[in-house]
């Protein structure tokens, strides 16, 4: 018998080839917005200034100093810019780090996003924020920064090369396994996730390929608007909370960590997870979806264990005691300290030991 509750996102996506150039103005018209204070990296500055030709007259700054991870003075550098200049809206052009520059001015300032991402990070759907001080970074979630219009261009994205494809397409990847056993998860976003995956699985390949190729640009690009989706309602579980440990631990590259750990706790959830397993594996194609995973990342030229990205053996007791309080309560498989040293041992080495029945 079914039973869940949803609290349905709002935010309009308009999704297409040229979108950006043909598309936005007419959303920023409907926003009613003249005074949009553009926030791009330095690098993709001129890129968005041609791409925004029609809308360049409602554009009456550009902040260009975006960072990973939003650092507080950027943020506040944004948000003074903002202020100075009377903003009624924010332009974000760029990938996550753009996105959460936009939203760090939005959170305490109420300004609308009108956000155009040009990775598969799916920050632009949700309503989760982040701000780094020092090492520590904070993370909320407030309406607010949501962004109100998301518009999708494959033909931004041609220009992110191979390497950073495949990592923030894996990335996307791991938003949709874990949806299926994430706190908040339910027949909706269970849907997004299988339909992410299938997108995904299907773009990701032929990208690494030929970065031109338009069609799995936009396979690509919309698994990850509902990678976005289906993480943003279900939340994170068991795997993000152990990327995000050894990420903020052992500085393990980000989209890497999560490529190379999603197979290990696919395999590990898996049997307290049949029907969730059973999706995965059908919108990969494939029966064994933790082999359909290693299979993807292989092929993306991601490395298999975490070992060869810097994690040293030494410090797999350490990271265990470091993952263990953040474990979620309703992991689909109970997750004892000798099982997660297991778990964490076959990901290091990237041995498929835990995969055996
Ligand atoms: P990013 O925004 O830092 O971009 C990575 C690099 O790619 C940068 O050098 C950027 O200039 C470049 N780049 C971006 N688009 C490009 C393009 N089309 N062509 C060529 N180069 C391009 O990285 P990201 O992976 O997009 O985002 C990661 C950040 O987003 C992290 O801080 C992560 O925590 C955050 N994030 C937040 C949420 C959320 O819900 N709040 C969700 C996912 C990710």
């Amino acid at each position: 018998m079914l039973e869940f509750s949803y609290d349905a996102l709002p935010g309009r996506i308009v999704f297409g080839r040229g979108a950006a150039r043909q598309r936005l103005a007419g959303e920023v018209d409907r926003l009613g917005s003249s005074r949009l204070l553009l926030i791009a990296t330095a690098s993709e500055e001129a890129k968005a200034r041609e791409l925004l030709t029609p809308v360049a007259d409602r554009i009456v700054a550009t902040f260009a100093g975006v960072r990973p991870h939003v650092p507080v003075a950027v943020a506040e550098a944004a948000r003074a810019m903002a202020a100075e200049v009377g903003a009624d809206a924010l332009l974000s052009v760029g990938g996550g780090s753009t996105t959460g520059t936009a939203k760090a001015v939005a959170l305490t300032t109420g300004l609308p996003i009108v956000a155009v991402p040009t990775t598969y990070a799916g920050s632009e759907v949700t309503p989760v924020w982040g701000l780094t001080e020092g090492e520590r970074k904070r993370t909320g979630t407030d309406p607010v920064v949501l962004p109100r219009v998301v518009v999708y261009d494959p033909e931004l994205t041609v220009s992110l090369p191979a390497g950073l494809s495949a990592a923030s397409g894996l990335n996307a990847m791991a938003h949709c396994v874990e949806a299926f056993w994430a706190p908040r998860r339910n027949p909706i976003s269970s849907l997004a996730a299988e339909e992410g995956i299938r997108a995904l699985a299907t773009g990701l390949p032929a990208v690494v390929v030929d970065g031109g190729d338009l069609d799995a640009r936009s396979d690509l690009l919309y698994g990850a608007y509902l990678a976005g989706s289906a993480f943003a309602v279900a939340g994170s579980g068991l795997h993000h909370k152990i990327c995000h440990v050894l990420g903020g631990a052992y500085d393990l590259p980000h989209a890497e960590t999560h490529a190379i750990v999603l197979p290990h706790v696919l395999a590990f959830n898996a049997p307290g997870a049949t029907s969730a397993a059973a999706r995965i594996g059908r919108a990969l194609g494939i029966a064994d979806p933790v082999a359909g995973l290693r299979s993807l990342s292989k092929r993306v030229g991601i490395p298999t264990g975490l070992r060869d990205i810097g994690l040293r053996n030494d410090q797999l007791d350490e990271a265990v005691a470091l993952i263990e309080p953040a474990v979620p309560a309703d992991n689909p498989v109970p997750v004892t300290t000798v099982a997660l040293r297991s778990l964490l041992e076959a990901a290091w080495s990237g041995e498929a030991e835990e995969e055996k029945p």
